[in-house]
């Protein structure tokens, strides 16, 4: 430092420079036109540490280390400034020529640009902490700049894709959308240019090669002055929920279908098992009279079998009911099926049935289905009894079952020429106890093709009915793959 002395008489253009800007209160660097250092203030010293006698004769680069020209052919700029004890602090620097009468010297006057370097550390914080979070989130995220193309992607999106960010970034990622999903995506393009929120599913490949279901939401990003930045969003499994959504919709069915049957139970045994209840109490009743008044016992007897025939009947309901209500899921044992052989092992349950009616059965080549054996059989045996049992009287029954298969499931078709179905019964006569015909006419509860609808949907497929009134019939059934 160049002392003040009050007594010196300042001459030289240096000392007059050295009167000026002792007391500043800004740090002053004074250099000489080839940027040799001359003097350096109090204020500088107080800021660097450095004192004038250390860095006179040094050039103003080994001090001022320039970083950004932030205004550019203008005389500021800013810079990093060695200090002695406190590392490098970042100065704004005002850069001032002085004329000939001055030698050319140079004036560089310094301050703190404490701002500045609060909002880098500001900002480095913010993406510290930014990046921390988003790894330590469960969820996947990402990012996109404004052409929408991916530069982020969270440690959660890069474990779960096991693919390296270098291989994600801009549009790479989409490789690992499945196919059939891909125009989910070019779908959004509006929703992006109008710079909507979205919501979106599709299925990503997951590093264990399991396409998995992904509930994506994005979000625009501004930044502060408003100009667009692209996108961020954030990214779900929701496998897991949808098999759950999915099983919930199953079991809701499955509950609908058993308080339908439910229904169907009270209104059986308020309808059908009242009618041989009363059929019972009256001729109890008669034979009660016969036997008081002494009427001839062949009466009675002829009323006792009428009893006799009633309670029967009830007995074939309560049984028919029970089989019913004993067809469900648990415990069911699924297993390889070879319709070929339950389709024989109806028709031969059948023999007697067949033989007195001369019916003549044929069928194609049935497939294996995954399904319970003695439930299966039962299906194609009800099929095939109806089928005989509903004859036409002017023509030898004959009987065909079929089969077509579309991608996940078989339909398989058991075909008559009997006395066909109106179509307005279609629904009908798959609700238990339900019959078209008088028992007089042909024999027989009602609860076969109820069963039939079980047993089929209890194998996840559908039963139905198309026919020819007075032609013939068609019952349809599928079962999966
Ligand atoms: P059931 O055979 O004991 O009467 P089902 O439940 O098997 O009971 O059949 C219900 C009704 O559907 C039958 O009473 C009959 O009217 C009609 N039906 C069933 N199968 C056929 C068929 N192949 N042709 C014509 N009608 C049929």
């Amino acid at each position: 430092m160049v002392p003040y002395n009050a007594t010196k008489v300042y001459q030289t253009a240096l000392d007059q420079l050295v009167l000026l800007f002792e007391p500043y209160a800004e740090a002053v660097v004074v250099a000489d036109a080839n940027n040799t250092v001359l003097y350096v203030n109090p204020a500088f010293t107080a800021l660097t540490g450095y004192q004038c006698s250390e860095v006179t004769g040094k050039r103003h680069t080994d001090l001022l280390i320039v970083r950004v020209n932030y205004h550019v052919n203008t005389d500021r700029w800013e810079a990093r400034i060695n200090t002695k004890t406190n590392g490098q602090l970042w100065v704004r620097v005002s850069e001032t020529r002085l004329g000939e009468e001055w030698d050319g010297k140079i004036i560089y006057t310094l301050v703190e640009n404490h701002g500045l370097e609060q909002l880098k550390g500001l900002l480095k914080e913010s993406e510290t902490r930014f990046s921390s979070l988003a790894d330590a989130s469960p969820v996947m995220i990402w990012m996109t700049d404004p052409d929408n193309l991916c530069f982020y992607l969270n440690k959660a999106w890069l474990e779960f894709t096991g693919k390296p960010l270098e291989e994600q970034v801009g549009v790479g990622w989409l490789k690992l959308v499945h196919d059939e999903d891909l125009n989910k995506f070019n779908d959004l393009n509006d929703l992006l240019q109008e710079r909507r929120q979205y919501s979106l599913e599709y299925r990503l490949l997951r590093k264990d090669g399991v396409y998995r279901h992904i509930m994506e939401i994005g979000t625009p990003r501004y930044l502060p002055d408003g100009t667009y930045a692209g996108y961020m969003g954030s990214c779900l499994d929701i496998t897991d929920l949808k098999k759950a959504q999915h099983e919930l919709a199953n079991y809701t069915a499955e509950l609908k279908r058993s308080n339908e049957e439910l229904e169907q139970f009270a209104y059986v045994a308020s309808h059908d098992l009242q009618e041989p209840l009363r059929m019972i109490s009256s001729y109890i009743q008669l034979i009660k009279k016969n036997l008081e008044t002494g009427r001839p016992p062949q009466e009675t007897f002829e009323f006792m079998n009428f009893v006799t025939d009633a309670v029967a009947r009830m007995q074939m309901l309560i049984s028919d009911l029970l089989q019913f209500s004993r067809l469900n899921r648990k415990g069911l044992p699924f297993a390889p099926v070879d319709l070929n052989a339950v389709a024989n092992a109806a028709i031969i349950n059948l023999t007697q049935r067949i033989s007195e009616n001369n019916a003549k059965i044929t069928l194609d080549n049935l497939p294996t289905v995954t399904g319970e054996r003695s439930q299966l059989t039962r299906l194609f045996q009800n099929l095939i009894d109806n089928a005989i049992k509903f004859r036409s009287p002017d023509r030898i029954p004959e009987v065909h079952i079929s089969v077509k298969e579309d991608e996940n499931r078989y339909v398989f078709c058991v075909s008559d020429n009997g006395i066909g179905i109106e179509d307005k019964h279609y629904h009908r006569i798959f609700v238990i106890f339900q019959r078209l015909h008088a028992r007089s006419e042909y024999e027989g509860t009602g609860i076969g093709l109820a069963i039939c609808r079980k047993i089929v949907e209890l194998h996840g497929g559908e039963i139905w009915v198309d026919s020819c009134y007075g032609k013939g019939s068609c019952f349809y059934f599928t079962l999966k793959k």
